[in-house]
């Protein structure tokens, strides 16, 4: 064989591991890998398997939870709603599809509280909002930023105006689902929706129409309503004991640091329950893939040379649900934060063809760039649309690792160029047809072995010496 089809068919056997892989992460029988479910369980003991036979070690430094870290997660599910309206000491009757309230805790009760319309304002004097309740209209570009000023501001709920009542309907139905956190974590919140018709009939429809229109122009001033509410939301508790799975694969001098490789197990499980066809979201691009990857991985470096630092393997939970699991392990780390070196995210890893061009999510906030940017250069690969990629950097564990004062990047040829993301992000992202049959793995097999360039140089003390551990 000449060199170059000894590289293919090494990269070839290689595709084949990482498909073995995604065939059993992603098939029916792991459900879609959701949280607290049997899913979890066969998806763990999978992996853990697996790394024991590639020679890895627990990694969780934590003797009575060996492999497995416990997570534990609040949901806070959505049971009762009531809002009731005042204006000039009359009762405003408002139906139930026209407010809907939620609490994030399990009780949240305000009473009396007078109504000021914000518009689409974000910028108060500190105490103007205290003991009111704020009305925005929803849908604006800063919505998010604007309804955080708000409570910032010291409302003690927030309502968005929707439309009608089947946008409210549709709303009321996602927030239904209750949002999971970390136990222990976020402040307890009223929030909620009302439509536009019930406005207009609490302050008047003139004066409603009036400050539809004004609240779009800049100089809009908050307005008071003259009405009062008093809002009440309960929550039912229905929470979910789920794991990060930590491992080690031993470094020479692990006083010199660790480098730490990560990807999320979870997905959504049983997604489409009324589906005829297909009820599972397999998840095999997002993120088997990534799991594969992360699998192969250890399996080349432990099978290598030694290497001096530490590197440890994280697979987390409840990335699908807001980065919980990479913000648990930054809770409750296994070893100090500052002494991890370098973190490589493996987030949706398949879809690319071999010698797609490579993307580093995370550019330009860690002192990482220049070493991985020649890296890709010496595995004889095309740097890829970094400022494409980036889009997606606060949808990735690495996000959290960074909030943390972790150095994380992902480095991916999946997210290279924008064409193959948008193809898989546009028909099969978080539904049940992303699925492991006939997966591209071409450029995921390249990817594994870029990254075992990486881990090997900057678990090298010589090549990448930083001081840590102070
Ligand atoms: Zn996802």
């Amino acid at each position: 064989m000449t060199p170059a089809s000894q590289t293919a068919s090494a990269e070839s056997k290689d595709e084949a591991a990482l498909a073995r892989h995604i065939g059993t992460l992603a098939s029916d029988a792991f459900e879609g890998r959701r949280p607290g479910t049997p899913g979890e369980a066969k998806t763990l003991s999978y992996l853990a398997r697996e790394w024991q036979s590639i020679g890895l070690r627990s990694g969780t430094n934590d003797p009575a939870n060996p492999w497995f870290a416990p997570v534990r997660l609040n949901l806070a599910k959505p049971e009762v709603s009531t809002a009731n309206f005042r204006r000039n000491r009359r009762y405003v009757e408002v139906c139930e599809d026209e407010v809907r309230i939620f609490t994030s805790g399990l009780r949240g009760l305000t009473s009396d509280a007078r109504v000021l319309f914000v518009g689409q304002t974000a910028e108060f004097p500190a105490g103007a909002l205290a003991g009111r309740v704020a009305v925005m209209l929803a849908d604006h570009a800063g919505s998010l930023e604007q309804r955080q000023a708000l409570f910032d501001g010291g409302a003690v709920a927030v309502l968005s105006v929707v439309a009608d009542k089947p946008a409210l309907a549709q709303i009321a139905e996602m927030r239904n689902e209750g949002a999971y956190r970390l136990d222990g974590e976020g402040e307890d919140r009223l929030d909620g929706f009302v439509s536009a018709g019930a406005m207009a009939r609490i302050v008047g429809p003139e004066r409603w129409r009036r400050w539809q229109s004004a609240a779009k122009s800049p100089g809009f001033r908050p307005q008071q309503t003259g009405a009062t509410v008093t809002l009440e939301a309960v929550s039912a508790p229905a929470d979910v004991l789920t794991h990060n799975l930590i491992a080690r694969l031993p470094g020479k001098d692990p006083e010199k640091g660790a480098v730490l490789v990560l990807a999320h197990w979870d997905h959504f499980g049983i997604c489409a329950p009324q589906s005829p066809t297909d009820q599972i979201c397999n998840g095999a691009i997002d993120n088997a893939s990534g799991l594969a990857v992360l699998t192969e991985l250890a399996r080349k470096l432990a099978s290598g040379p030694p290497l001096e630092r530490d590197v440890y393997f994280l697979a987390t939970t409840a990335e699908e649900w807001g980065l919980l699991g990479a913000r648990a392990f930054l809770r409750d780390p296994p070893v100090p934060l500052d002494t991890i070196v370098a973190a490589f995210n493996l987030d949706t890893v398949a879809g690319a063809p071999r010698d797609a061009p490579v993307a580093v999510i995370g550019k330009g906030m860690t002192p990482l760039d220049d070493v991985i940017a020649s890296l890709i250069v010496k595995a004889g690969r095309q740097p890829g649309n970094d400022d494409f990629a980036s889009e997606y950097l606060k949808r990735q564990d690495g996000w959290a690792l960074l909030q943390g004062g972790v150095p994380a990047v992902m480095v991916t040829s999946a997210f290279g160029d924008s064409a193959v993301l948008r193809d898989y992000i546009d028909q099969h992202y978080h539904s049940p047809s992303d699925e492991a049959e006939g997966l591209e793995l071409g450029g995921a097999a390249q990817d594994l072995l870029l990254h075992e360039a990486l881990v090997r140089h900057f678990a090298d003390p010589d090549q990448w010496p930083v001081a840590t551990g102070d």
